[in-house]
């Protein structure tokens, strides 16, 4: 993937080398209104029509905080194990960009909502790994830019840009975590379960819809490296644009073979910032990255501090959902699987499908069977993620009610299955458009068992000496003549009691 760039070998770079990991997730709050005016928080829309003076920075306009905002950032503060500051402030970051309209950022700077807290995150091989948080803090998105007239959406080379303010004033959070030390060849690996955790936690605190792909969930990863043996860390780069969870590992481990290759070659790595590139897993240089100084922090005038009783805090504590990882030993143990088949279908992502498809009526066993067997090999081959395929766990559930009934076979759902997948319709619709159903017509079947016995003596010979195997080809010429539609118990039934006669 990344063949054509200067970088050094994997495992060499883990002889030479120990990386330090950082990575400052934001999160997108999925409150009504924006954490300090009374616009819609909502995604997209037409340009310019969530905003309010607030948001659009005029003059005079006053903030009011959202309460919800600082709810929920209370909430993710508990689940991540931190401390929640009783008193907090707000203060502004000071830089100009055409998508900040006031020309400061309002966040947090020394005095963060949540802070000193960890995260305990499963690796790939069910190992645990403890990811400490050195804060997480409030602050607002920014508008969106797009830049018209250049390649691809790009600033450069561009005649004009558009700015839209719906964005600007949306509540994030900011979850930055402690330098990860110690993780060697897996940093690049708890980059990523680190932050599917995060996204699996805020989603089950019901705080945000953490949809990389739209941004509501983003990722920045810090990376250095010392030498192995030193304590000292390294100069550090922040890799921006990272989309997706294939993408944070990907960037990390670039940056660990990127930066070795640089440092083993006699030059120095730049505090700066860089680019994800998507389209082949490498990052490019951004801009120097400015220091704190730089942005000339202070306590927003405009807003008292933040004041979180501990009464309230307690209050938000009992609030706190069934926390993802007790839900998945809850499960496991309900289900009695064992950790491996646990966590396969984890990572296949069916876990929150199955959970579906029991809630719609079928047992855990026949949900499994199905999402994790049959279903992700279909994913598999067209491609799919196994949550995009056109059929629902409620469909699923309906055809597992077809086979407890003994209307399908397990052969037969399998093909009810194929066809609402290839959208032939509703599983009825696929059923009875393909003459799916079993047949339960007694006498039609004994009809076809009558012939296949009369045109087979030799193997009737067989069966009637003891040779019970000898009726599987029996059984298969019944289910030839009926297409498969023979209920197969019936059959064998049926071929015992005329062959004993
Ligand atoms: P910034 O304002 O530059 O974004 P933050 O403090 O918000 O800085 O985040 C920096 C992140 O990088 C934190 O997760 C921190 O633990 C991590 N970090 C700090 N120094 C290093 C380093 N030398 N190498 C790797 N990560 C680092
Ligand atoms: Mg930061």
């Amino acid at each position: 993937m990344t063949a054509s760039y200067d970088l050094m070998d994997y495992d060499e770079v883990l002889e030479r080398f120990d990386p330090v990991m950082g990575l400052e997730v934001h999160v997108e709050l999925a409150t009504e209104t924006k954490m300090f005016s009374a616009s819609s928080a909502e995604f997209g829309g037409e340009p310019n029509s969530h905003v309010d003076p607030v948001s659009l920075g005029l003059p005079g306009a006053l903030p009011v905080v959202n309460a919800k905002g600082v709810e929920w950032a209370i909430k993710i503060g508990l689940a991540l194990n931190c401390k929640i500051a009783e008193s907090s402030r707000f203060a502004r970051k000071n830089y100009f960009y055409p998508d900040q309209p006031k020309n400061y950022q309002i966040s947090q700077y020394d005095e963060p909502i949540a802070y000193d807290g960890y995260l305990d995150v499963v690796l790939d091989d069910g190992e645990t790994w403890r990811v400490e948080i050195e804060r997480a803090h409030m602050e607002e998105d920014t508008g969106k830019l797009t830049h018209l007239g250049g390649a691809d959406g790009r600033l450069q080379g561009a005649t004009s840009s558009l700015v839209d303010c719906n964005r600007a004033g949306v509540p994030l959070i900011e979850i930055v975590t402690k330098p990860i030390e110690g993780a060697g060849a897996r940093a690049p690996e708890v980059a990523r379960c680190y932050v599917a955790a995060l996204r699996e936690l805020v989603k089950a605190l019901g705080v945000s819809d953490a949809r990389m792909d739209q941004g509501s969930m983003r990722v920045d990863s810090n990376l250095s490296l010392r030498p192995v043996g030193t304590e000292e860390f390294g100069t550090r780069t922040e890799t921006k644009n990272i989309n997706s969870l294939r993408s944070v590992e990907q960037a990390v481990r670039f940056e660990m073979q990127r930066q070795a290759r640089v440092i083993t070659d006699g030059g120095s790595i730049r505090q700066e910032t860089r680019h994800y590139q998507e389209t082949d897993g490498s990052t490019t240089a951004g801009r120097i990255k400015e220091t704190a100084e730089d942005y000339r922090y202070f306590n927003d005038p405009d807003l008292p501090p933040v004041i979180a009783p501990k009464a309230w805090v307690e209050e938000i504590r009992v609030t706190l959902p069934e926390l993802p990882w007790v839900r998945k030993a809850r499960l496991q143990q309900e289900w009695g699987v064992s950790d491996e088949a646990m966590r396969d279908l984890v990572n296949a992502g069916a876990l929150e499908l199955i959970i579906a498809t029991i809630e719609q009526g079928a047992s855990s066993a026949e949900a499994r069977s199905w999402w994790v067997a049959y279903l992700t090999q279909k994913a598999n081959e067209r491609d799919v993620a196994l949550a995009d395929l056109s059929i629902t766990p409620a469909q699923v559930a309906e055809v597992c009610q077809l086979v407890k009934e003994g209307k399908l076979t397990n052969k037969l759902a399998r093909q009810a299955v194929d066809g609402v997948l290839d959208g032939e319709g509703t599983v009825s619709e696929v059923v009875a458009a393909r003459g799916l159903e079993v047949v339960r017509d007694d006498g039609a079947i004994e009809q076809a068992v009558d012939e296949a016995l009369a045109a087979n003596p030799d193997i009737v010979a067989k069966i009637q000496g003891g040779n019970n195997k000898a009726a599987g080809a029996i059984v298969g010429a019944v289910m030839k003549a009926t297409r498969g539609k023979a209920d197969p118990a019936l059959v064998n039934k049926l071929i015992a009691e005329k062959c004993a006669q």
